[in-house]
């Protein structure tokens, strides 16, 4: 298996150097427990049949079911899910969730599909893998170009197919379908539960802090419409298309209504509304957007986006990794030795799937939550994981990644230990 997965699996080397765990741990999250391939047969609107490419990776169950979103990208691969899996694995440890990891996606432009199309695909996609998911099995959830509506017919499709209702199959469904209140905006607050609780240890100001947010999907957006609302400056914002820089701060609400309209960010006509008589703003390119000096990049679009090419020319003071992989682990030295805190994925993102187990929970319980309740909940899971975190890296002089994968890795070794490993199994039992 080639690059991401390599590279994702080569951070652990430093890990597994500085804690003292059997070799069995070693081996157990060197490879992945089960990897589907499957060749999902789509209906198209005109008649014509497509057969679309799709995967569902669960990469280790040690601490409990599977969990993962499913993403329809056209980059989608073998190679990417698995290593999304792999992360996914780290995170519910990071998080500490009573879950393992997993991920699935189909390799589809999602935006080329009409809704019926988007319909079909999806009910195609859980008919070929439900044999490997379930409510104490495998729980997908949303990830890029995937939203409520299809969890909810993804959900829906299971239950046809089980002849039962059980919503714990999926989580991230609409709330009138089980849904939690407060799994749509999640990944993007529990990102500024830990931006927010890193700015105050650091004695920062975020009336003074400017923000650069690449990526305007779901965690994106979320994150910085909330931002915003905190304080803080955000000076640019990208999609997959194009990006807005504005000195004097974009209003990003403004720019979801507006993205509404017009589809893209750099089309958008900013002007058209009464901010733009205050603001003076640009058009700029994504690859501008990270290169910009700013106090924090948050990168909120696809996996490496910080690589070899660009790293020498980062000028942000941090890096906030709302999405999964942004930075590859070249890059990740280099901006240390740069003096450039990451503040990583598996930690920063986990608001997102941490609200699933909340969902999961409810569904399984029969209990539904307010709001408020989900919030409080989520806060206290974000900064008791943060704070161990960011302790760890200043006692240990080690980087938050390390820390944060020391932190989730050492969950890990514990439930492998306590399965036996080959020193238990090779004691005389006397
Ligand atoms: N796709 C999200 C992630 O990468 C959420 C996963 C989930 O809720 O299970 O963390």
């Amino acid at each position: 298996m080639s690059n991401t997965f390599q590279d994702a699996k080569a951070r652990l080397a430093d890990v597994f150097s500085r804690i003292e765990a059997s070799d069995d741990v070693d081996e157990r999250l060197a490879h992945p427990k089960i990897m589907l391939e499957v060749n999902i047969p789509l209906r198209m609107d005109d008649g014509r049949l497509r057969v679309l490419r799709g995967y569902r990776v669960q990469y280790n169950d040690i601490r409990g079911p599977t969990k993962g979103g499913v993403r329809f990208h056209p980059q989608v691969s073998a190679d990417e899910v698995t290593s999304l899996a792999f992360w996914m694995t780290i995170k519910c440890a990071v998080a500490g969730l009573p879950y393992g990891g997993a991920k699935g996606g189909v390799a589809v432009d999602a935006k080329s599909l009409s809704r019926l199309e988007l319909e079909r695909l999806s009910r195609g996609y859980i008919r070929a893998i439900a044999d490997i998911i379930g409510p104490t099995r495998d729980i997908p959830a949303p990830d890029m170009y995937t939203n409520a509506t299809i969890m909810g017919w993804m959900a829906d499709e299971y239950y046809t197919i089980v002849r039962k209702n059980v919503p714990g199959v999926i989580t991230g469904k609409p709330v009138h379908l089980g849904g939690s209140l407060g799994r749509e905006a999640a990944t993007g607050q529990g990102a500024l539960f830990v931006l927010e609780r890193w700015v105050e240890r650091a004695g920062l100001d975020p009336n003074k802090m400017r923000i650069a947010v690449q990526g305007f999907g779901n965690a994106g957006a979320h994150f910085a419409c909330l931002a915003h609302q905190a304080g803080y400056h955000i000076v640019a914002i990208s999609d997959s298309r194009g990006a807005v820089y504005s000195d004097a701060g974009l209003d990003p609400e403004l720019l979801m209504a507006q993205k509404r309209t017009h589809r893209e960010i750099s089309q958008m006509l900013y002007c058209d509304s009464s901010v733009c008589e205050s603001n003076i703003y640009k058009v700029i390119t994504n690859q501008e957007l990270l290169e910009l000096d700013v106090d924090v990049l948050a990168l909120a679009a696809l996996e490496n986006q910080v690589t070899e090419e660009n790293v020498e020319r980062i000028q942000a003071s941090s890096l906030l990794e709302v999405a999964n992989g942004p930075v590859d682990s070249h890059s990740d030295t280099v901006l240390q030795q740069r003096g450039i805190t990451v503040l990583p994925d598996v930690l920063v993102n986990s608001g997102g799937v941490t609200v699933s187990y909340f969902e999961w929970l409810q569904n399984r319980s029969g209990l539904y939550w307010e709001e408020a309740e989900v919030t409080r909940r989520l806060k206290k899971t974000m900064e008791r994981e943060a704070d161990h975190i960011f302790e760890a890296a200043e006692d240990e002089g080690v980087s938050l990644r390390t820390a944060a994968y020391l932190h989730g890795v050492k969950r890990i070794v514990g439930a492998i230990r306590e399965q036996g490993t080959e020193e238990y199994f090779a004691q005389d039992p006397g």
